[in-house]
């Protein structure tokens, strides 16, 4: 159960900050796409996504999205932003997280994991190595499978905020 605990939560992508990541001595981002970065069905990145990866840039933090989505959507989105990215990731395999590291040349303590599912982004960040960031969904409507995860994750939050797992606000 331990795998599908993020060490960290947050609202946003945006409130994850080079001042931040530098101060934890991390040099590189492995994220999620679908409802982390901008909603599942939006095709492009918003201007403030734009500026957090110019940001992150200018501030040498490695970005590369990882997604369970196809070809045509992942490159779409990453390719006007100058990133590197993993389509069809397959996640929670750890396989995606492993190539992402090492095509940016870091180390497994060097990145972080950010997502917003526990099922995929946490568990195979976590199984990886990773320090994971959850973040809450953009939307709440989904793909059908997303659907499926989401209740099994509703059943694991439920579980760990019992066992006091949990410190952070419900939303
Ligand atoms: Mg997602």
């Amino acid at each position: 159960m331990k795998n599908f605990l993020p060490n960290e939560h947050v609202q946003r992508v945006l409130d994850i900050t080079p001042a931040k990541l530098k101060d934890m001595g991390i040099k590189g981002i492995i994220t999620d796409l679908d409802n982390t970065l901008v909603a599942w069905n939006v095709q492009d990145a918003t201007p403030e996504i734009a500026a957090w990866f110019k940001d992150m840039k200018e501030h040498d933090i490695k970005v590369t999205i990882i997604s369970n989505n196809d070809k045509e959507r992942v490159s779409i989105f990453s390719e006007p932003l100058e990133t590197p990215f993993v389509y069809s990731a397959r996640k929670p395999l750890t396989k995606a997280f492993k190539h992402a590291t090492k095509q940016m040349n870091l180390k497994k303590d060097e990145v972080v994991v950010i997502g917003d599912q526990l099922m995929t982004d946490v568990l195979g960040g976590n199984r990886a190595g990773f320090h994971t960031i959850l973040v809450v969904p953009i939307v709440e409507t989904d793909s059908k499978i997303t659907r499926l995860n989401r209740m099994l994750e509703r059943r694991v939050l439920a579980w760990m905020r019992r066992k006091g797992m949990i410190s952070w606000e419900e939303k």
